[in-house]
């Protein structure tokens, strides 16, 4: 664990997800704390904030669940001023939350007839300095956890990223609750609810091997393409790089700018080492950039058989350019 000088760092289900995966990668943080409130930028953000809404008021108990959940979402477009006319996904969106709202609220209903119904809760292991926020919780034996997907994730039913999840915050649930939920339910708009199994052996194994990763955090690096591609330490992470070339899907370059171009288009084409990396948007290269400058992107795509370059930016591309 800490030792008495050194601050107790908290982990949550994405930064311990991020452990297991790649101990160099984790990134605790100071204290527990709830993420920035979700912005109505899309439907499916506007979709949980509809839903979060609808539970917090119980309209799970309506006569027309579906149709007041709709409704909602109506009504958080508006006071955020997002225009669903304008969103792509609007449409099925707000359809799906008609028949997948009389869904939850059969299960919504069950579960909270006895405890009751929180949302957004924070749920706290002390003594392990674990937390994560659970969309939707009937407390105390018995009880239910229900994590919403409503945007990109909605289509996803299960994978170990999100068992994963469902476990963590069982395990929460049974620090707080003394016993594990009756179910622990991923709930997509797009594919309705998953059960995910949450044992007491299961739990106690993540439990157990978050513990010994936590012993390697910062310091053991497992190189993958599927791990490294979103990881916050990419563009400093050494070990990453010297993986990168035996990889299948590279998808990053590094080395000296030997020339740049820009096209009338607004995009900037850089010549990398040997490499062509061309469609940068001309933001995304700073102010300043100078061939001889050292340079590293991620996220590009490599050309088959393309005069127009060897490798494309795409809209994830980040550029990091060292001083010359
Ligand atoms: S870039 Fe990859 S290897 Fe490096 S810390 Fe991140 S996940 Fe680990």
């Amino acid at each position: 664990m800490t030792s008495v000088d050194e601050a107790p760092r908290w982990w949550s289900a994405t930064a311990t997800w991020r452990l297991l995966s790649c101990p160099a990668s984790a990134s605790p943080t100071a204290a527990p704390a709830k993420p920035p409130e979700h912005s109505a930028s899309n439907a499916g953000a506007v979709a949980h904030l509809a839903l979060q809404a609808w539970a917090e008021a119980g309209e799970w108990s309506f006569p027309d669940p579906g149709g007041r959940l709709q409704e909602r979402f109506d009504e958080v477009a508006e006071v955020h001023g997002a225009e669903p006319a304008r969103m792509p996904q609007a449409i099925i969106t707000r359809a799906r939350l008609k028949s997948r709202g009389k869904e939850l609220a059969a299960i919504l209903g069950r579960a909270s007839e006895r405890t009751g119904l929180l949302s957004e809760l924070m749920l706290v292991d002390d003594q392990e300095h674990l937390f994560g926020i659970v969309d939707l919780v009937a407390p105390g034996p018995g009880g239910l956890i229900v994590d919403l997907k409503t945007g990109r994730d909605a289509s996803v039913l299960s994978s170990p990223a999100i068992e994963h999840q469902m476990r963590f915050y069982a395990h929460l649930f049974q620090a707080t609750y003394g016993s594990l939920p009756q179910s622990a339910i991923v709930f997509s708009l797009q594919s309705g609810p998953v059960e995910i199994g949450v044992t007491p052996s299961a739990t106690a194994e993540l439990l157990s091997d978050i513990r010994t990763a936590r012993l390697l955090a910062g310091i053991t690096a497992r190189p993958d393409a599927a791990t490294c591609r979103f990881c916050p330490k990419r563009m400093i992470c050494q070990p990453h790089w010297e993986a990168l070339s035996t990889w299948d899907h590279a998808d990053a370059i590094e080395g000296r700018i030997v020339s740049i171009e820009h096209s009338t288009s607004g995009t900037v084409a850089l010549l990398v080492g040997s490499d062509w990396l061309t469609g940068i948007p001309a933001g995304l290269l700073p102010e300043g950039a100078t061939p001889g400058q050292f340079v590293r992107a991620v996220r590009i795509r490599r050309r088959r058989d393309s005069p127009l370059g060897d490798w494309c930016a795409t809209s994830s591309t980040r550029l990091h350019i060292a001083p010359a």
